[in-house]
C-alpha cells in the first residue's frame, strides 16, 4: 500500500481548482467563501492548497494550464513550514486544548480527529477578528480558515456575522464544512458557496486514483467508495487499513443471517458485547445502494451489493421499505439507547432474517 503524501488538488478537484484559482488570478475571489463537501472528500487539503496559491507572491501556470504556487517565495516557504504569519486556522476545541495551545487559533495546518461535542467558541472568533485586523506581513492579505464551521456556536456565529457585514478588503475567510445547512442563514447569505461534492465524472476519476494509490481491484475500490459514502479519502483509509476484509466479513454475516445459517440473537449478543456502533452506517449505505439498484435501475458496482441483491430478490416493496425505515430508526435511536442496545439489535436482525 502506498503511503506517499497526497498532493492537492486531487484529480477529482481539478474543475473547482481551475475555477477558484481563476478567481484569485482575476482578483475576484469573494472575501468570504463556504467550501462544502462530505467528510473525507478532501476539503481541508484543497483549502490549504488554495490558500497557498492565494498568498503566493509569484503564482505560476504549470503544464496543461494548471495554476500553482511558485514554491520559492517567502510565502510558499512559510506555508511549507506550517507557520505562515498571515494565515490562521480555527477549529472546534476543548478547554484543555485551548490551554495547551495558549489560544484558539492554530498557525499552520493541524490534521486531527475532532470530538463531535466540541464547538467553535466566541473567544476563538474574537481572536480571529483581531488577527484579521492586523496588517498583512507579506502584502498578499490575511486569511482565516474555519474548519468544521458548522460547529460555530450561536454567539460565535453572531460575532463572525459582524465581520462578514463589514469585510476588510485584504482579508479572506474560508468556512469549511460537511454540513452547510447547519450554518446560520444570515452567514450563508454573506458568503459565496462552492462545493467539492463529487459528480459522476469526478467519482470515476476518484475510483481510478484509488486503484493507483491502494493497488486494490476496481471491484474492491467500488465497494470501499460505496461504504465511504463516495468520499475518496475515507475510502482510501478503509483500503489502507485493510478494512476491505472487515467489510466483506460484515456482509457475509448479513448474508448468513438471511440464509438462516446464523442466529440473529447470537449475532446481536456478539455485536453488543463488542461495544461501539456495529457498522450500522455500512448497513444503511448498502441498503441505500441496493434500493437504488432495485427500484430506480441505479448503477451496480462492486461485488457486495449484487450478493445482497440476490438475497433480497423475492422481497416485495412494502416490507423492503418497512425494513429500511426500521434500520434508519435504529441508527437514530442508537446514541440514546445505551442500556438496551442488544434488544434494539435483536429486533433489527430478526426483521432482517425474516424479511
Ligand atoms: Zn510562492
Amino acid at each position: 500500500m502506498s503511503s506517499a503524501p497526497l498532493t492537492f488538488p486531487l484529480p477529482w478537484q481539478q474543475r473547482q481548482w481551475q475555477r477558484l484559482t481563476g478567481l484569485v488570478a482575476q482578483q475576484r475571489l469573494p472575501h468570504a467563501v463556504i467550501l462544502s463537501g462530505s467528510e473525507g472528500c478532501g476539503k481541508s487539503g484543497f483549502v490549504e492548497a488554495l490558500v497557498g496559491y492565494l498568498l503566493c507572491c509569484a503564482p505560476q501556470i504549470a503544464a496543461e494550464g494548471v495554476a500553482i504556487p511558485c514554491g520559492q517565495c517567502d510565502s510558499c516557504r512559510f506555508m511549507a513550514a506550517g507557520n505562515h504569519t498571515d494565515l490562521v486556522w480555527l477549529q472546534p476545541q476543548s478547554k484543555a486544548e485551548e490551554e495547551r495551545s495558549k489560544g484558539y487559533l492554530d498557525v499552520g495546518m493541524v490534521r486531527r480527529e475532532i470530538d463531535p461535542q466540541r464547538e467553535i467558541s466566541v473567544n476563538g472568533v474574537r481572536e480571529l477578528i483581531d488577527f484579521l485586523g492586523l496588517s498583512a506581513r507579506l502584502g498578499r492579505g490575511k486569511v482565516a480558515v474555519l474548519l468544521h464551521s458548522e460547529r460555530l456556536n450561536y454567539n460565535a456565529a453572531n460575532a463572525l456575522l459582524k465581520t462578514l457585514e463589514e469585510p476588510s478588503a485584504s482579508a479572506t475567510l474560508f468556512l469549511v464544512t460537511s454540513e452547510p445547512d447547519r450554518l446560520l442563514p444570515t452567514i450563508r447569505s454573506r458568503c459565496q458557496h462552492y462545493t467539492l461534492q463529487l459528480d459522476s465524472d469526478a467519482l470515476a476519476q476518484a475510483a481510478a486514483w484509488l486503484q493507483l494509490q491502494s493497488g486494490a481491484t476496481a471491484t474492491v475500490v467500488a465497494d470501499a467508495l460505496l461504504l465511504a459514502a463516495d468520499a475518496p479519502l475515507k475510502a482510501l483509509a478503509y483500503l489502507e487499513a485493510d478494512r476491505a476484509a472487515a467489510i466483506t466479513a460484515y456482509v457475509d454475516t448479513l448474508l448468513a443471517l438471511r440464509e438462516q445459517r446464523l442466529n440473529p440473537l447470537a449475532v446481536a449478543a456478539d455485536w453488543s458485547a463488542k461495544g461501539g456502533e456495529p457498522h450500522l452506517g455500512w448497513f444503511y449505505l448498502l441498503m441505500l445502494a441496493v434500493t437504488r439498484q432495485r427500484f430506480t435501475q441505479g448503477q451496480v458496482v462492486g461485488q457486495l451489493t449484487p450478493q445482497l441483491q440476490a438475497s433480497l430478490a423475492t422481497v416485495a416493496a412494502v416490507p423492503w421499505f418497512g425494513f429500511t425505515e426500521k434500520l434508519q430508526l435504529t441508527i437514530e435511536r442508537w446514541p440514546q439507547r445505551r442500556a438496551n442496545r442488544q434488544l434494539l439489535l435483536e429486533e433489527l436482525l430478526l426483521s432482517w432474517q425474516y424479511l
